[in-house]
């Protein structure tokens, strides 16, 4: 099964670079197994369950286990409050962009009456700010839900009956997330996210950087499933989001129609639960509410969430608990510039990270004796700078002047 996963996540990694890739269905097929005996989902702190009334809004306590292994997997707060709020746009239909919803289907789309907060009361009644850190061992995540053990380099999960754990981490080939449906392993219950497209601020990238990866596989985590239903022309058991062919990924036009299409309507490609862009997608429809609210019903998998008070900071009582009982070694500061490649054979490109800008500063290669050979301006955060006309040996590049000057040392081929 590990093989067949590896393999898996190594076919995805020649995948074209710029499509959503969620981990869900395989995950579900060679992870996920419901469990009916167990634990009592019913009963966590003895509060006595009640069903859910009519329109109520379910806020559910959200604990966030960032796990890194240099600085940049250390998202910051104001990357995971990003995520936050993004969530509470989405689940409550106050995302701007749900003006991009085509006309047809904007009397679907739906309000779902669900919102999120960091839990602010621990497992053991502290005081949180809901977001644990924690250094890794690992650099990426190889398999399936060891983020969510500590004795496997993760964080274990609170008390999934009364918090939402979300595992931000590094996952090996472009996984950017995988959520466990209700009604599973408790230990294991929640949501992984990659860091890099956590939140809509921060290091989050390029068409995944709305924060709607954890939009997504929190509907999974309420027991939606894709919207073409993992198959050809597949269903999703949802009876207002139109059959569709396949996925749809990058940003498709209106309409979007396929032989399998029930009107000229077309794909819903619009929906969180298809794999568009973050700015292409933009409604759960009402169907996707009802399925997702049924699951806090009496006697369902999420029910123990009514019941939850970890939202409520002033029921918190003691100190907050230190944030990490691991030694966290010195984080080493990430190169604001890097050079590749080096050995060189033709040209060698200079980037800037973050906010580091190279746009009008001069770059000198040097050879081993101090001899200028080239000297350049560079004109933006990644430049190119020719080596060809050099003989093969050992250069030196500098990068700047006085205190913040960057030196290389560059082996020419
Ligand atoms: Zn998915
Ligand atoms: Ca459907």
């Amino acid at each position: 099964m590990r093989l067949y996963l590896i393999i898996i996540f190594i076919l995805n990694s020649f995948c074209i670079s710029a499509q959503r890739v969620c981990d869900m269905d395989n995950y579900e097929k060679h992870n996920f197994q419901l469990q009916v005996a167990g634990r009592d989902p019913q009963s966590p702190d003895g509060i006595p369950p009640r069903d859910t009334s009519v329109n109520e809004i379910i806020t559910i306590p959200v604990v966030i286990h960032v796990l890194f292994n240099n600085e940049a997997q250390n998202i910051s707060d104001a990357q995971v409050l990003s995520q936050i709020d993004v969530l509470n746009r989405d689940f409550r239909m106050l995302n701007t962009d749900k003006a991009d919803v085509p006309a047809v289907f904007k009397s679907r789309a739906a309000d779902a009456r669900i919102m999120f907060c960091l839990a602010q009361v621990d497992p053991e009644g502290r005081p949180t700010t809901g977001i644990l850190r924690r250094y890794t061992k690992l650099p990426v995540f190889m398999v399936a839900d060891d983020m969510k053990f500590k004795s496997k380099g993760g964080s274990d999960a609170w008390d999934s009956r009364n918090y939402l754990n979300i595992w931000v981490c590094a996952m090996f080939g472009r996984t950017m997330g995988y959520a466990t449906p209700p009604g599973g392993d408790p230990l294991k219950d929640g949501v992984v996210i990659s860091p890099d497209v956590f939140g809509d601020k921060g290091r989050v990238r390029g068409d995944f950087n709305k924060g709607r990866t954890a939009t997504h596989e929190i509907g999974h985590w309420l027991g939606l499933r894709h919207i073409w239903g993992d198959d050809d022309c597949g269903d999703d058991g949802i009876w207002d989001t139109p059959k569709q062919m396949s996925y749809n990924f990058g940003c498709p036009t209106f309409p979007r129609v396929s032989y399998c299409s029930v009107d000229n309507n077309g794909d819903m490609y619009m929906n969180f639960m298809d794999l568009t862009n973050d700015a292409c997608m933009n409604m759960f429809s009402n169907g996707q509410k009802s399925k997702m609210r049924s699951q806090f019903a009496l006697g369902k998998p999420r029910n123990s969430f009514l019941r939850s008070y970890r939202c409520d900071g002033s029921l918190a009582s003691g100190a907050p608990l230190p944030q990490d009982t691991l030694p966290l070694p010195a984080v080493k500061k990430v190169d604001p510039v890097s050079i590749f490649p080096n050995p060189v054979l033709t040209e060698v490109t200079v980037q800037a990270k973050e906010d580091e800008t190279l746009i009008g500063k001069t770059a000198v290669v040097y050879n081993n004796t101090g001899t200028v050979m080239l000297s350049c301006v560079l004109q933006s955060k990644k430049a190119v700078i020719p080596m060809n006309k050099l003989l093969p040996g050992i250069y030196i590049l500098k990068i700047g002047a006085a205190a913040d000057q960057k030196v290389f040392k560059l082996v020419k081929m």
